[in-house]
């Protein structure tokens, strides 16, 4: 399969009130992988990366998957929840019909790090009641194999359940720290009809022979790749740490304008005119 393994790199972008981060999926290079449309990478010890934050914003027709590997944020959100996400925690929302929700540092110095990614519903789901769910750092269960670390925040990986299932789309999402020297074969499960992909954080990481950057992505499988088998993961001289995520795709129309996510281009339409109209609550 190393002939095929797609890398990514990240692109440094500016998101919300002038948040650094390092994007892969939701780029020219690569669009969407279904049922996946955007993941964000932040990690600066700059408070002037993070410190504005995401004010007051909308989003309609997918999930946010947000984890925080460190640092503190604050959730507000037209539901009525306010939530702390702190180091090791995340949150899952079903943006659905319509939320509007902000995210903002509750820290002024030091490390803030974490991930943010969208996941697309299916149509009969896009116009549902929005959900909200938070996952305390203690609720996400840790697996430990003889040289690697899994803390499982979704899906189930040898006959243990994560933190989170999610019946539409069968998220795996993964957080692994392969000890230095080590290896971990990943099983083909985790790929049969999936979308996987993983992202290195730190440390050097191989998939088969090929070198996996810090803040790159890597491709492992996709909706019109063959069979995949075991893929055989291995580590250098330094720990590798990295996420793991998969899920199944949805296989419907995408259109995207900014934070609307429907199937036609009538209903984004009537997401901006919704919106406007302060019709998302
Ligand atoms: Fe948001």
């Amino acid at each position: 399969m190393s002939a095929s393994l797609r890398l990514v790199p990240s692109q440094r972008l500016s998101e919300g009130a002038g948040v650094t981060v390092h994007r892969t999926l939701g780029t020219p290079t690569l669009r969407t992988l279904d049922p996946f449309l955007m993941l964000d990478h932040f990690n600066s010890t700059n408070p002037g990366d993070y410190i504005a934050g995401f004010p007051d914003h909308p989003h309609r027709g997918f999930v946010t998957f947000t984890y925080l590997l460190e640092g503190h944020m604050l959730h507000r959100d037209s539901m009525g929840h306010e939530g702390d996400l702190v180091t090791g925690g995340a949150q899952w929302m079903k943006a659905a019909r319509g939320v509007i929700h902000s995210e903002m540092p509750q820290q002024t110095q030091g490390r803030m790090s974490g991930f943010q990614l969208w996941i697309n519903l299916p149509a009969r789901e896009k116009m549902s009641d929005p959900e909200y769910r938070e996952i305390l750092p203690g609720e996400i269960p840790v697996i430990r194999h003889e040289n690697a670390e899994i803390r499982l925040l979704a899906g189930s990986w040898a006959g243990q359940e994560g933190a989170l299932t999610d019946p539409l789309t069968h998220l795996l999402y993964a957080d692994i720290t392969l000890s230095p020297q080590g290896s971990l074969s990943l099983p083909s499960r985790l790929f049969a009809g999936r979308s996987a992909f993983l992202y290195g954080i730190e440390g050097s990481l191989r998939v088969s022979k090929t070198e996996i950057p810090p803040e790159t992505l890597a491709v492992l499988s996709s909706p019109n790749s063959p069979a995949t088998l075991e893929i055989p993961l291995s580590s250098g001289s330094l720990p590798a740490h990295f996420i793991l995520v998969s899920g199944r795709p949805i296989g419907e129309p995408v259109v995207a304008y900014g934070p609307f996510v429907m199937n036609t281009r009538e209903e984004i339409e009537r997401a901006i005119d919704d919106y406007r109209n302060n019709r998302f609550v």
